[in-house]
């Protein structure tokens, strides 16, 4: 039984969830220990009674107890990565390099602790001093998705916590595996009871909770839109400071001019691997006409080589749907595809047991073609592999289809022009945008978010994190 970490304590929770694999629904990861609401109050309670002394820590004590943590990920990446792919269902080599990313960030904010810097600014009084400092927030609530089950809590926590909060951390109920092995290794590496608390549970209950009770002062949350709007309206009636990561429909462009198998990969890779479910997926690619026919052949070719087979196995490119859920929502969508007109080209089919004969949520990757803007397939988000290829007549029109979304995550573009490829990365109405890249995929020392309906509130990672877990404060002296 993996239990909740209140007040520097391992804890039985009010029930217990069971982690299952989506590759073998028969192998179970582990129990979970679930905190009802009255134990969130506590984990709120301990986080705010060990701000006091936490917020006054050296940056040397921040950057130790974060570059431990940091190490601890990095050595055990292989053990961690299969147990990611064992409770989410991304391949291992994805998995792998998720927990690696975890640790960099780890290491990355270890060093931002000692980095805390502020500004002397001359006053326009004559005899003042003006200085503009950095302070941390308090407690901060963190909520998190299932399908980046330790990179996305790495890049909360370790700002949160090398800026001087204290934390609570609710993960998504999927995954718990993951978030409980990263608690488990800030706890060895010696933070003081409060400082970092786990609560798994239920959103409607734990993560309700962290919304609601005033001594949660900030609000970092990543998941779907519907959840996200319920965030912001909780925080904004009791005026908590939050930030929203949120879905995706983001638009791949190819050009006449583009690299083939440049664009192909671009396209495969962003579109289908981690089972297109990362909010970065390419799920609208737009290709004008004069290389549409190639492209559209050489990506179904490149998919009948795409193994679909359980996450761990060698050679796997595409593991299972997290759950029977998700899978559900996949397969309606392609049926949704079908009824609206669109041509199924490749793919979209469900497997019920993989090669070895083990029962899983596997869906061979869909792609489907003669799609139009208006269609639901291009217009909601899907989060499965599925993309819908839509023809555009010129790199304008390509432009205007790209933006022509509700959301504004991460947007790309296959092509050999310098004019073009400038000219994309000025327009392109998206936080993040690659360029003969896929739009999945990014560094973690560098901002991430999005624009419109995808991101609320400052950016994620890099040095822009200080946006979002400190609070300014502009101090003036009369000497
Ligand atoms: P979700 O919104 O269902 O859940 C996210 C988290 O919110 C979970 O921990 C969940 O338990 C919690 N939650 C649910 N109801 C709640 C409530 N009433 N109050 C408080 N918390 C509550 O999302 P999901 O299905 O876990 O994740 C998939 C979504 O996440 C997709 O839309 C994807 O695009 C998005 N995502 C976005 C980014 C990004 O950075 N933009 C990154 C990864 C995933």
């Amino acid at each position: 039984m993996h239990r909740n970490l209140i007040n520097g304590e391992w804890v039985e929770g009010a029930r217990v969830s069971r982690n299952i694999n989506p590759s073998d629904t028969r192998d179970l990861v582990g129990e979970y220990a679930q905190a009802d609401a009255a134990q969130a109050r506590q984990a709120i309670a301990a986080a705010r009674a060990a701000f006091a002394g936490w917020s006054v820590t050296t940056p040397q004590q921040r950057f130790d107890l974060l570059d431990a943590a940091g190490s601890e990920i990095l050595a055990r990446k292989a053990e961690l990565g299969d147990l990611l792919a064992r409770e989410e269902g991304k391949t291992l080599p994805e998995a792998i390099g998720e927990v690696a990313r975890a640790g960099n960030i780890f290491k990355f904010f270890a060093g931002e602790a000692l980095r805390v810097g502020g500004e002397v600014i001359g006053s326009v009084r004559p005899g003042v001093g003006v200085e503009v400092t950095r302070e941390p927030l308090g407690v901060v609530g963190l909520i998190t998705p299932w399908n980046f089950p330790i990179a996305i809590p790495a890049w909360k926590l370790a700002p949160a916590l090398a800026f001087g909060n204290c934390v609570v951390m609710k993960p998504a109920d999927l995954v718990p595996g993951s978030a409980w092995a990263l608690a488990d290794i800030l706890h060895r590496a010696g933070l003081p009871k409060g400082v970092f608390n786990l609560v798994m549970g239920r959103g409607s209950e734990v993560g309700a909770v962290l919304l609601e009770d005033k001594g949660v002062d900030a609000i970092s949350f990543t998941g779907s839109v519907a959840t996200g709007q319920r965030v912001a309206a909780a925080c904004a009636a009791r005026m908590a400071k939050f930030q929203l990561e949120m879905g995706g429909k983001n638009p791949f462009v190819v050009l006449d001019d583009a690299d083939l198998a440049v664009a192909v990969n671009c396209a495969v890779q962003s579109g289908f691997f981690s089972t297109g479910q990362r909010c970065t997926a390419s799920s609208r690619v737009i290709v004008t006409e004069g290389i549409h026919d190639r492209f559209v052949a050489a990506v179904a070719e490149k998919m009948k080589a795409l193994k679909v087979d359980d996450a761990r196995k060698a050679g796997t490119d595409i593991g299972p749907v997290v759950d029977s859920a998700q899978l559900a929502q996949d397969l309606d969508y392609i049926e949704i595809g079908r009824k609206e007109g669109a041509t199924l080209a490749a793919g979209g089919e469900a497997i019920e047991r993989n090669a070895d004969g083990a029962p899983g949520f596997y869906l061979r990757p869909a792609l489907f073609t003669e799609t139009t803007p208006g269609m639901r397939i291009n217009r909601e988000e899907i989060f499965g592999p599925v993309i819908s290829v839509i023809r555009a007549k010129d790199y304008d029109e390509a432009l205007a289809l790209a933006n022509d979304t509700p959301f504004g995550l991460s947007s790309g573009i296959a092509t050999t022009s310098l004019k073009h490829a400038t000219h994309f990365k000025r327009h392109a109405q998206a936080g993040m945008v690659m360029v003969n890249l896929p739009t999945a995929g990014v560094d973690y020392h560098v901002p991430f978010g999005g624009r419109k309906g995808s991101s609320y509130g400052p950016r994620e990672q890099g040095r822009y994190a200080a946006e979002f877990y400190t609070t300014v404060k502009t101090a003036y002296t009369q000497a």
